[in-house]
């Protein structure tokens, strides 16, 4: 066995390092770092897999896309081979190579569209879809009621109504978690639709595949013996104009039969720029929603649910009053990093078996915190809470020990911890060179009587929307 190695291990390990910026983390570790390159021989690329599962499971839903990546380095490639590794050539399952294109779609192609639409494996291959992306697990709040109404419609099936729905919006808003549920509602009650979820840049390697093979033909009668399309990140395509050419004609044929197609995009339709203006109109046509970032409430609600998740997960792990509620004031920026976050905390507490603390959550977080830093500046807290309490600046930061100044000094101080990511040190010396100790009995303080006093919970709410605000 001649090992014509046309591609190092190198090459191989940047071709993995794409995959995985497209395939996203956990479809990466479970489906794409089992593969082994062991050859490759004139036009076959070959694998070893753990089982022949997983190589079934990777030529028909990585099959085009790893070719296609492979093809950028080694151009000769046609097809790929994943042979089992353990019991080489003894095991006929080993020999029985899963191929991932010519070898075995030729079948599903001649067998014609009624074959087509009965086998799940002969029509076009939806993505693999997330288990967690469903509405169950999607919290509505107020900056993504409409686009979530405009999902659950579309996912009740029926008459189609509007056509496309157009879902935009900032990245981590919830765009793939409401397609993927309406994905899964639809297979679950109408598991004889022909349901596709498909990135914009799936679509288009299975196009640019289907090209290079003259599967031209094959390729359009395929989408178009679909019931429902969904095309995710369809900003992808813009300034790809073969690929927008033939979305735009797959697009057309399916509203032309009356099928659901539902888009998304990192911004409105018109926005797109270097996208062919008929295709933008044609987006324009149905309903255009957008998700708004997220506010407070919202990433509360999503936190809470989330931590209920983890309560089952983590039965023995306790979580401090106010972590979710100082984690969605401070995590402004996106879902995706507001759950990382929890992710993060309950994993590195559960190892460290303790409880989450907002101590805990500062330490573990520092990075996130920081990134998303709403820059209000311990000075600022100052000046609003003597202003709130009625004392002078002077006397906050001073060193007099009386109640009346030493209380909002406290308060000031929980705040700074709060809402700004300056360390204790940091804290104790802005307000007169005080020590850490100080400060972190100041803050243990008015967390005690944040539960027991309610004007002061009052106090310190109306303090953090003035300082957010
Ligand atoms: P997008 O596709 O808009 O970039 P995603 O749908 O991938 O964003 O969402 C990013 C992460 O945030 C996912 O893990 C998703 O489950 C979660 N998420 C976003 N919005 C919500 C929501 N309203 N409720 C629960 N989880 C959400
Ligand atoms: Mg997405």
């Amino acid at each position: 066995m001649r090992d014509s190695a046309s591609m190092t291990s190198e090459q191989w390990g940047l071709i993995k390092e794409e995959l995985r910026e497209t395939v996203g983390r956990n479809n990466y570790k479970t489906w794409i770092e089992p593969l082994e390159l062991t050859q490759i021989d004139n036009d076959v690329i070959t694998f070893h897999v753990p089982t022949s599962f997983l190589g079934n499971y990777v030529s028909r839903n990585y099959g085009d896309l790893i070719l296609f990546k492979v093809n950028g380095m080694s151009p000769d490639v046609r097809r790929i081979d994943f042979k089992v590794a353990a019991n080489k050539g003894t095991d006929p399952a080993a020999k029985r190579a899963v191929q991932s294109t010519q070898s075995e779609k030729p079948v599903i192609h001649k067998k014609g569209l009624d074959a087509v639409r009965t086998s799940s494996q002969s029509a076009v291959a939806s993505a693999p879809l997330d288990k967690r992306f469903t509405f169950d697990t999607f919290v509505v709040g107020k900056p993504n009621e409409l686009a979530h109404a405009a999902a659950r419609r579309v996912a009740e099936g029926g008459p189609v109504t509007f056509n496309p729905l157009f879902l935009y919006g900032g990245v981590g808003l919830g765009k793939t978690h409401l397609m993927h549920a309406i994905a899964w509602e639809l297979q679950q009650q109408s598991p004889e639709l022909n349901v596709v979820y498909l990135s914009a840049e799936q679509f288009m390697y299975r196009f640019v595949q289907a090209l290079r093979d003259r599967r031209m033909m094959d390729f359009k009668e395929l989408f178009r013996a679909v019931d429902v399309l969904m095309v995710d990140d369809v900003q992808f395509i813009a300034g790809k104009d073969s690929t927008q050419e033939e979305f735009f004609h797959t697009f057309n044929a399916l509203v032309d039969q009356n099928k659901q197609i539902i888009i998304s995009a990192d911004r409105a339709p018109g926005e797109i720029e270097n996208l062919e203006e008929r295709i933008k109109s044609r987006l324009q046509c149905g309903l255009v929603v957008d998700l708004h970032p997220t506010d407070y409430e919202l990433r509360l609600g999503i936190l809470q649910s989330k931590a209920d998740h983890f309560a089952m997960q983590y039965p023995d792990l306790e979580i401090a009053d106010g972590v979710l509620e100082f984690l969605a004031h401070r995590i402004s920026t996106n879902v995706r990093v507001l759950e990382g976050a929890l992710t993060r905390l309950y994993a590195f507490a559960s190892l460290v078996g303790q409880r989450i603390t907002l101590e805990l959550s500062q330490d573990c977080l520092a990075d996130v915190l920081r990134a998303s830093d709403r820059k209000v500046s311990v000075e600022e807290i100052q000046r609003l809470v003597s202003e709130h309490f009625n004392i002078r600046l002077s006397d906050m930061i001073g060193p007099k020990r009386v109640r009346t100044f030493a209380r909002p000094r406290q308060v000031a101080m929980y705040l700074c911890k709060q809402l700004t990511s300056r360390s204790l040190p940091e804290i104790g010396r802005r307000f007169g060179g005080r020590d850490h100790t100080t400060v972190m009995h100041g803050v243990r303080r008015i967390e005690e009587l944040r539960n027991q006093d309610a004007q002061m919970a009052e106090d310190l709410e109306i303090l953090r929307r003035a300082l957010e605000g």
